[in-house]
């Protein structure tokens, strides 16, 4: 880590603006964002947050066609939604563009450019599928058909929902297309590739140098692509919604960008427009282009290798012969894990989930944010659950944290008509139990280091000690014994709050301002930290002197969460959970029997016995496994989507059903030599049809 930089540039992943942002994603990459900004902002450091809206792809162009809508009325629905729940829950960006806009198509086409112009692209030719009515290149989403895992008559052709596998559009079996039912042509069209294999040994050292600091998850994931080699990766599509390729020549034509090489290079044009809005054009260079600056990605698991090998491998590609103009690379990416919902994963398409405005209409973001912030899935999955948000609500904010503040308000206004009675001494403040010098070296180690959840159990522990000196002293006894004494203690006990109204700003920010406010000072704390009035180093002090004037308002901070309030939410997740589970079930039920076939035409269909000798898991794959099986005296390859029932050494020497005369396929670049008859089981698992008894290897099932 580089410990001497000016500023640093923090970006979360874009969003998706094909539909709203679910908990899972603010878990995931905005919230512990959004904490690490504001604590740095709290330290006083120059930081800036650029996110947003991922706006070009298949699959935004596929909602517009259902919908009969153009893609540009889908992204303006999202990307409005998405910004509008960001700012209530306080994800504060300091900008949120889009990758429609003007600025954002210039910046990647200036990309495009330079580094066509240094001839690293590669061209290829290709035959795609076409789709001669509509005279339209059918991008993977665009295709469908038979799924030749699993033989789901409706796969799409980048993946099949029913079994998963990701597929390509060749790999299906009667393939149609999807804008006009008609069977697709092959046809010849022309790419550019980005040879991602040609920056290899740079990105090998890049990764290198960043072991130490980087979590482990991100650096095994990235070195298991590295010592697969890396490959060729097509930048380009046949499709009319994207950056146009930036060439004057037919061969472009109804050309875009692929969103992968378009959509990291928000990054770089959101803080240009960032720049613009600042009325310092130039000003984003100090963050991208300066050894004192540090870049840090915050992101998902599932986007790891874009941010650690092709994102720094385009920027290599622009800085290649350049003396100035030079791209910094990532110093951290910081990819969280998963968070759960309710013990399963978030599904978009199974419409599983919580999202982000939805909640927020019911509860407030400080409540969300903390009790993600205690769930955070720093280094493994963790899951939301409505119970755990109820307990941590009442239990935590309300009951601590709440009662603290409250309690202290409440009395000092009381007793001593809203005014802080004496003085804090040193002696005093350092006897309260808490050890400050090492509780905030704590906090600003699990801050910086990116330990959320540490964060704010820690602050959590800071407002325990507080309300436990509070009842302990006992001031409404005090007062009747020894007003001096009770003077004391709400002393202590109102800078205490002061304390917390700073420390919690990263994770509660609303809560912060509304304690702030109530403490009597006219800016809001936001305002404060801006301009310097408030600093991270004041919580550890006392700051507010005799005579300091709390404000006219006390109201409690956080309202509980009562049984009636997620009553409904906890029968909604039943419904949901009673669906996902009908539909897992109905998976195969459902599938109406297929149109009959003649008994000559079931004779066609040759099932043998075969062994299999030899069992591996297929690279890239969590489905695939590739059997080599014996059939009488030759041997076979195949390929099945069982690796999520089996391991592959518990199949060695097993008797399985074959169908021996299925047309040879090559599926994930593998030969796949006949299909394996499998059934799903109720625990969702394939069992696969065994001929048990003695070895009858080669003979026919029938
Ligand atoms: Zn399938």
């Amino acid at each position: 880590m580089n410990n001497q930089y000016k500023r640093t540039l923090v970006t979360t992943a874009l969003p998706y603006a094909n539909g709203p942002v679910h908990l899972g994603h603010l878990a995931g990459v905005y919230l512990p964002a959004d904490i690490y900004v504001r604590y740095k902002r709290l330290q006083g450091e120059d930081i800036i947050h650029i996110g947003g809206s991922d706006e070009h792809g298949v699959p935004i162009t596929i909602t517009a066609d259902n919908e009969g809508i153009s893609p540009q009325e889908v992204v303006d629905r999202y990307h409005r939604m998405n910004l509008d729940a960001f700012e209530r829950c306080g994800i504060s960006f300091d900008c949120y563009g889009r990758t429609s806009s003007g600025r954002h198509r210039d910046t990647a086409q200036e990309f495009f450019r330079e580094i066509n112009a240094k001839d690293i692209f590669v061209k290829k030719k290709e035959r795609h599928f076409f789709d001669p009515e509509k005279e339209r290149f059918l991008s993977d989403r665009y295709v469908t058909g038979t799924c030749p895992i699993c033989s789901y008559p409706e796969a799409n052709g980048d993946q099949c929902e029913q079994c998963g596998t990701h597929l390509s559009p060749r790999e299906l079996i009667n393939p149609k297309s999807k804008l006009s039912d008609k069977v697709p042509e092959l046809r010849e069209t022309l790419h550019w590739y980005f040879p991602l294999g040609r920056f290899q040994e740079r990105l090998d050292s890049y990764v290198q140098s960043h072991e130490e600091d980087w979590r482990p998850n991100v650096v095994n994931y990235t070195r298991t692509w590295l010592k697969q080699g890396l490959a060729d990766r097509a930048i380009t599509r046949d499709l009319h919604w994207g950056v146009p390729v930036p060439v004057q020549s037919s061969e472009a034509a109804g050309k875009v960008l692929y969103v992968w090489f378009d959509a990291v290079l928000g990054y770089i044009s959101f803080t240009r427009e960032w720049a613009e809005k600042e009325g310092s054009p130039d000003l984003w260079k100090e963050y991208w282009q300066s050894p004192e600056s540090r870049i840090i990605h915050f992101i998902g698991k599932d986007n790891v290798v874009f941010h650690t090998l092709m994102f720094p491998a385009i920027l290599m590609a622009w800085n290649e012969g350049r003396k100035d103009g030079i791209y910094s690379l990532a110093d951290n990416v910081p990819a969280s894990e998963f968070m759960n919902f309710e013990g399963r994963k978030f599904s978009k398409s199974r419409n599983y989930a919580v999202y982000l405005g939805e909640f927020l209409d019911r509860f407030p973001a400080d409540t969300l944010r903390y009790s993600i912030a205690m769930n955070y899935p720093e280094n493994k999955d963790s899951d939301f659950s409505w119970l755990d948000f109820q307990n941590r609500t009442n239990g935590e904010l309300a009951d601590t944290l709440g009662n603290f503040f409250k309690r202290s308000i409440d009395f000092t206004k009381a007793k001593f008509n809203g005014e802080i009675p004496c003085d804090c001494s040193d002696d005093d403040w350092n006897a309260l139990g808490i050890d400050w010098k090492k509780s905030f070296e704590k906090l600003e180690n699990a801050y910086n280091r990116f330990h959320f959840r540490d964060a704010a159990a820690l602050t959590m522990q800071i407002a325990r000690s507080a309300n436990r000196f509070l009842t302990e002293s006992e001031p409404w006894k005090e007062i009747k014994t020894s007003p001096a004494a009770a003077a004391r203690t709400m002393a202590l006990s109102v800078n205490l709050c002061h304390t917390l109204a700073v420390a919690w700003y990263p994770v509660i920010p609303h809560t912060s301002n509304r304690m702030y406010a109530m403490l009597g000072f006219d800016q809001t704390l936001d305002e404060a930290i801006r301009t310097g009035r408030v600093s991270w180093d004041m919580a550890m002090k006392p700051q507010l002197g005799k005579g300091h004037r709390l404000s006219g308002g006390s109201d409690i901070l956080f309202r509980k969460v009562e049984d009636r309030d997620i009553a409904p939410e906890l029968e909604k997740i039943e419904r949901l959970l009673a669906e996902v589970e009908k539909k897992e079930a109905d998976g195969d039920q459902t599938a109406s029997i297929k149109p009959e076939i003649s008994f000559d035409d079931f004779q066609k269909i040759d099932l043998r016995v075969a062994t299999v000798t030899d069992c591996e898991k297929v690279k890239k794959t969590d489905k695939l496994l590739k059997l080599q099986v014996k059939l009488g005296s030759g041997h076979r390859q195949v390929l099945a989507g069982i690796a999520r029932s089996y391991e592959p050494e518990d199949l060695i020497g097993k008797q399985v059903v074959l169908v021996a005369n299925l047309a040879e396929r090559k599926i994930r670049g593998e030969h796949s030599q006949g299909m394996i008859l499998a059934a799903e089981g109720n625990d969702g698992k394939l069992h696969l049809v065994e001929v048990g008894g003695s070895d009858v290897n080669g003979k026919t099932v029938q």
